[in-house]
């Protein structure tokens, strides 16, 4: 029974491989990566709508699991939240996102302000389908600071810390992230399954 990862996301598969280990592999090293729309208007639900996407395509008895994730600042309403990825436009890229970001805090004459993220995996199965969260808050910056990590990292720093993700080790990261904290909660779904349980 082999567990696929829908994503293309590099970022996301490093993390993701690194908290399960040999346990997944990238749909795209079994298929070619394909667009899939994601139309839903939560996490929950874009999650949820890559994983049925790719387990349609794969033999009956994968599983796949998709990550569905993004930033959420209150001051603005909650954006960029489900629109993470393509807050600078359709084909952005995770640096034009970012500028986007210390742009408005900048319009906004804001130098740091409360945000967090979310991470919503989905895991589709033969017999079930599932939904998991995770959280982290902190704040975001009006300015990058460091290199480590991917996407929003380099101007959110975590509660508790001074320094943004950018510039703190990735331990510390992989200990307590949002992505992390829903793969706890997928692990023992996984287990249920191998044994027959679901
Ligand atoms: P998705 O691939 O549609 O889930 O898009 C996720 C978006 O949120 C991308 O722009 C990512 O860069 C951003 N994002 C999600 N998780 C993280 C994270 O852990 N660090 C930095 N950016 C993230």
């Amino acid at each position: 029974m082999s567990i696929f990862l829908a994503t293309s996301n590099k970022g996301k598969v490093k993390e993701i491989s690194e908290f399960l280990g040999e346990l997944v592999i990238p749909y795209t090293d079994v298929i070619e990566a394909f667009d899939i729309e994601e139309h839903g208007d939560t996490f929950g639900a874009n999650a949820l709508i890559k994983a049925k996407a790719v387990y349609e395509k794969l033999p009956k008895n994968s599983i796949v699991i998709a990550d569905d994730s993004g930033i959420s600042v209150p001051l603005f309403g909650g954006e960029p939240g489900i629109y993470s990825a393509r807050y600078a436009g359709v084909n952005a890229s995770d640096k034009d996102n970012l500028n986007k970001l210390i742009s408005e805090l900048k319009k906004a004459d804001i130098k740091k302000t409360p945000a967090f993220y979310t991470a919503a995996i989905a895991l589709v199965c033969e017999e079930d389908e599932f939904v998991v969260h995770g959280w982290m808050h902190g704040d975001v910056i009006d300015e990058i600071r460091g290199n480590s990590g991917f996407g929003y990292d380099p101007m959110f720093i975590p509660e508790g810390y001074e320094q943004t993700l950018g510039e703190l080790p990735k331990d510390i990261k992989s200990d307590f992230s949002h992505r992390i904290k829903a793969l706890r909660l997928i692990v023992p779904i996984i287990e249920m399954i191998k044994r027959g349980r679901i």
